[in-house]
This record gives structure tokens, C-alpha cells and sequence, in this order.
């Protein structure tokens, strides 16, 4: 059976881009990589929608997370932490690690954190140095309200961080525009290419930040990356193969353009959302992001049956909740490398899947819903 990824990383590739992974090696000191590096690195700050350099590591996003914190922050360091999912904690966990304090802003799991908290803490805390968050919380399903978030921290000493793993290149985020000072990346999201890439891209305020920092780091060490740079390279031996991907990609962004690939992520998370309505279930956070529908599983069902029978019996596989919502919601991602006819395909495993576990749809109720929105 044909098999779909539904999930909210890794997501599906293109075959542009599986080919470009395929192709004979080269080496990253060479003239054919710097060609390539230095289209990655153009197309990476349009996706970004930024000025300034984005870094590329080899590692998964929470690499990049990492990273981040021990280039910006000192043990004992203030930060605030708008926790309001699993990804939430992972910053505060990470911070931890650190050494760091941590002032957790905890945000119900599914609801978005209140700018004007997040600017009480900051004048409460003068001392905090970043407020770190996520742009979508992969595990609510929730966006966030960055441009909001911004405005309350760009007046103060603090730098916003905002861990976009999941929601670059999904969701609108002109990084410059609003001013964010550090937005981190991953590869398999929306950038449609296999795991193994993290980004970063930071402010002159997130730099200042860095200057004063005294974290012991070696692989991953900003300034490093940024003196490589300079000679169009990294500084130890990039993941050359997926580069290669991610050149392919980023041209595909490019191609249908920014606003449309937002656009296309907009309209289908839509047309998802209304055939759940449709089929009488419940969406589990009332501010849902473009990146995935996470949808709430009715009583009398079992969330790991219908998944299930979902992968077994449709070829559609779907994400589960983690943690406190585990059994409790599944996670439909439309992400990246999807169109209209792979949420009809998801739709129609959802329906069926449902009704052969004994709940109550009227077969097509969703697809219908999900065509409304979805016809030209
Ligand atoms: C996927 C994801 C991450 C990173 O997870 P990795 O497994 O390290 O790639 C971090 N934050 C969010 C919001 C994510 O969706």
C-alpha cells in the first residue's frame, strides 16, 4: 500500500529534491559547493525574510535550540520561558542545562500566551535577557502571536528567540519586518527535505548578547560560523548532501513564491479544520496554525486504534499527542510537500477509519466540507 506522511516532521519530500540528495558527492571546499552555498544561503534568508546571514548546522532543530542558548546566554543569566506545550519545555529543560533561570510563563496546553503578560514580566524582570518561545507549539498545535510578542519585548534590553522549527515557511513570519531578533529552523518541516539540518539567524541585538557570553561551546559557536562565512564556508564539514537537497527545495519556494507556499499551508489547514467540524469532532486549541490540525478524540475512541487503522488500512499516518495529550488528540499535519489532494486523502482515512470504529459520520461529510474550501 502506498504510504503518506502526515506528520509534523519529517514530512514528505519531493522528488527534486531526493534527486539532488543523490547526486555524487562533492567536496566543501570546492568551487561546485561554494556555487551551491552560496544559492542555499540566498534562499535561506528569503525564507527567512531577512538581511542577515542564517547558519546551518548539521543537526535536528533542537540542535540549533541549543546552540542558541549557550551562544546568547551565561549560567545564572534571567530568562523568560512562554511555555505552553512539550517544545515550551524543551527551552526551559535546555536552559536548565545551562545553568540558566528560568521564569516560566506557563500558557495553557492549546492557548497562546498574552503579549501583555509577557510585558508585565519584562518590566517586573528587568534583568531577563530573552524571552524564548515557539512560533507554532508542534505539540497543540497552536500559533503564537509573534508580531505581538515583538512589539512588547523590541523596547526592552531582553532579545526574543523564537524557536520557528516547525512554523517557517508555513506560517507568515517576516523576521526583519518584526523585528524578531533570533529565529531558529529545521529541515524537515516545510523546507521539504530529510532531518539533519537546524538554522539560525541573528539580530545586531542578539549579537551584542553573543560578544558577552562565556558558555564553554566549540562545534557550535556562532562566531565561528560567522568567520567562516566570510569565506562563503562552514567551519567543520557540512551535511554536503542535503545542502545539496535544501538547494533543490528553496528553489521550489522560490519558484511558487513565499506568499503562495503561506497562502497553499493557509488553505489547506482550513479545508482540514472544516471537515473535522464537519464530521462533529472537536478542534483542540482555538487558535489553530496552518502547520497541523490537531483534532480532539472523541470519547468511546481509542486515539491509537484510529491511528492505526488509519496507517494500516489508508496509508495515512498521522501524529499522536505527546505527553499530557497523549490518547487525547492526533496531530494531522499539512506541511510542506502537500496539496489539495493529499487532505482529501487524509480526510477520507479519517472518515472511514472512525466509522469502522463504531463512531457515528455520515461517510463524505468531510470531504465535502474539506472540497468547499479547497474548490478553485
Ligand atoms: C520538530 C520541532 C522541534 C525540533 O525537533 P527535532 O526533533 O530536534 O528536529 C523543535 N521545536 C518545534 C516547535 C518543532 O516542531
Amino acid at each position: 500500500m502506498k504510504q503518506r506522511l502526515f506528520t509534523p516532521g519529517p514530512t514528505p519530500l519531493p522528488e527534486e529534491v531526493r534527486l539532488g540528495q543523490a547526486r555524487e558527492i562533492v567536496h566543501h571546499r570546492g568551487k561546485e559547493f561554494a556555487e551551491i552555498f552560496k544559492e542555499v544561503r540566498q534562499g535561506l534568508r528569503y525564507v527567512f525574510q531577512t538581511e542577515e546571514e542564517v547558519f546551518v548546522f548539521t543537526a535536528s532543530g533542537t540542535g540549533a535550540m541549543e546552540a542558541a542558548v549557550a551562544n546568547l546566554l551565561s549560567s545564572e543569566d534571567r530568562v523568560l520561558v512562554i511555555k505552553g506545550g512539550k517544545f515550551g519545555e524543551r527551552w526551559a529543560e535546555i536552559a536548565t542545562a545551562f545553568g540558566v533561570q528560568v521564569i516560566p510563563l506557563d500558557v495553557k496546553w492549546g492557548s497562546a500566551p498574552d503579549p501583555g503578560l509577557i510585558k508585565k514580566k519584562l518590566t517586573a524582570h528587568p534583568e531577563i535577557k530573552g524571552v524564548f518561545t515557539q512560533l507554532v507549539e508542534t505539540s497543540t498545535g497552536a500559533v503564537y502571536d509573534i508580531k505581538a510578542i515583538a512589539e512588547a519585548v523590541r523596547p526592552t534590553e531582553a532579545i526574543l528567540v523564537v524557536d520557528a522549527i516547525s512554523g517557517l515557511g508555513a506560517q507568515f513570519l517576516p523576521t526583519n519586518e518584526w523585528g524578531i531578533d533570533v529565529v531558529i529552523g529545521g529541515s524537515q518541516k516545510a523546507l521539504m527535505i530529510p532531518p539533519g539540518l537546524a538554522f539560525v539567524t541573528l539580530s545586531p541585538k542578539a549579537w551584542s548578547l553573543v560578544e558577552n557570553s562565556y558558555t564553554p561551546r566549540y562545534y557550535w559557536d556562532f562566531k565561528k560560523v560567522r568567520k567562516a562565512l566570510d569565506k562563503n564556508q562552514t567551519p567543520y564539514t557540512p551535511a554536503i548532501s542535503l545542502i545539496c537537497a535544501l538547494r533543490e527545495s528553496l528553489s521550489l519556494i522560490k519558484k511558487e513564491g513565499w506568499e503562495n507556499v503561506l497562502a497553499r499551508h493557509a488553505r489547506l489547514a482550513e479545508a482540514t479544520r472544516r471537515a473535522a467540524l464537519a464530521l462533529g469532532l472537536k478542534i483542540f486549541t482555538k487558535v489553530p496554525s496552518n502547520v497541523l490540525t490537531a483534532i480532539e478524540v472523541p470519547p468511546g475512541i481509542n486515539a491509537n486504534e484510529l491511528r492505526t487503522i488509519m496507517r494500516d488500512g489508508y496509508g495515512v499516518q498521522v501524529a499522536g499527542g505527546q505527553e499530557e495529550l497523549r490518547g487525547k488528540i492526533i496531530r494531522i499535519a499539512h506541511l510542506g510537500w502537500m496539496d489539495r489532494s493529499d487532505m482529501v486523502a487524509a480526510i477520507f482515512s479519517l472518515e472511514m477509519s472512525l466509522s469502522k470504529l463504531g463512531y457515528p459520520v455520515t461517510l463524505g461529510k468531510g470531504v465535502a466540507a474539506a472540497e468547499e474550501i479547497l474548490k478553485e
